[in-house]
């Protein structure tokens, strides 16, 4: 895979295509600093945005998007199905709400926030007709597990082009980023940067001073070299610049393969078995 710009796409196996990097959203709350934060990851290239219906703030991402005027057909806006409103009416019903907060007649990627034992295929099966209807032009999960995505396919018509979880060099998920790969899905990592708790990290830092870079550019472009598509999230102009600066330099084997080996599986959100068991983040 090339990696030379922030404005590359690569291929999703339902033949759409999908940008290498994105932006996540959360906790952007107030119109102000939506409008500035989108402004400057826009003049910076960053084209995906990452929102959903729990974050409350499709909204304002939507008033900035008609402010800003930015070209829906270069925008990649993705949203995500609340526990809460799974099912399949349910789920048909509360797209339509995300449609009209986005001020939007489509979503480019429609997952679906945490599995949800009690609603899991029925809330698929709206996904696929969502999907049919052009609602949505890709479907995916996010924070499902191998488990997970086996028992999806006992039943999907089908199968998630994309799926969103938790990774970082903390928490490297080797066995389901291997999983995805092979079945063609793509591993979008949130908290890429561990909510911060990855940064203080002293190896990283000795490798990121080798290459004049700072600890998060590291680790986005070693979660970029193993094929993952990260979502950064930050509301500081500068940062959001830096994030951006990740295509002008390349880890070695070696390098990747010290970071590879900081894993500790440790979580900064939910586990998903839990949520997919009570139907409830905790
Ligand atoms: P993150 O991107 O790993 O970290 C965000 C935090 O790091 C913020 O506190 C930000 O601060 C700080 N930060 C960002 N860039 C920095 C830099 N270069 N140097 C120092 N600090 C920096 O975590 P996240 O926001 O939890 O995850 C990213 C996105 O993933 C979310 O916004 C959301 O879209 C998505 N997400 C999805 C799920 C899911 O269940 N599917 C769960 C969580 C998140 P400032 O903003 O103050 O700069």
């Amino acid at each position: 895979m090339t990696l030379s710009s922030i404005t590359e796409t690569r291929p999703l196996a339902d033949g759409h295509q999908i940008p290498k990097f994105g932006f996540g959203t959360h906790l952007l709350s107030d119109q102000a600093t939506m409008d500035t934060t989108i402004q400057t990851a826009w003049d910076a290239g960053y084209r995906l945005f990452d929102t959903a219906m729990l974050y409350r703030n499709e909204d304002i991402l939507g008033n900035t998007l008609k402010t800003l005027a930015l070209p829906r057909p270069d925008l990649y806006l993705t949203s995500k199905v609340a526990e809460a409103v799974q099912g399949y009416d349910e789920t048909l019903k509360a797209v339509e709400g995300s449609l009209k907060r986005l001020q939007t007649d489509y979503l480019d990627l429609l997952l679906i926030h945490w599995p949800v034992r009690e609603h899991f295929f029925d809330t698929w099966r709206a996904m696929e007709q969502l999907k049919a209807d052009g609602k949505v032009r890709s479907i995916g999960v996010s924070n499902y597990t191998v488990a997970h995505l086996e028992l999806l396919a006992t039943q999907a018509k089908e199968m998630p082009v994309v799926n969103q979880v938790e990774y970082h060099p903390y928490l490297n998920q080797q066995a389901l980023l291997d999983y995805d790969t092979e079945n063609h899905i793509v591993t979008e990592a949130w908290s890429p940067l561990g909510r911060r708790a990855v940064l203080g990290d002293p190896m990283i830092k000795k490798i990121g001073d080798h290459h004049h870079k700072s600890v998060a550019q590291v680790i986005l472009r070693w979660e970029l070299q193993h094929g993952i598509l990260p979502i950064p999230k930050s509301q500081h102009a500068e940062r959001i610049v830096e994030n951006a600066q990740v295509f002008d330099f390349e880890l070695s084997d070696d390098e990747l393969s010290m970071i590879d080996l900081l894993n500790k599986n440790q979580r900064t959100g939910n586990e998903p078995e839990i949520v997919y068991e009570t139907g409830k983040q905790y």
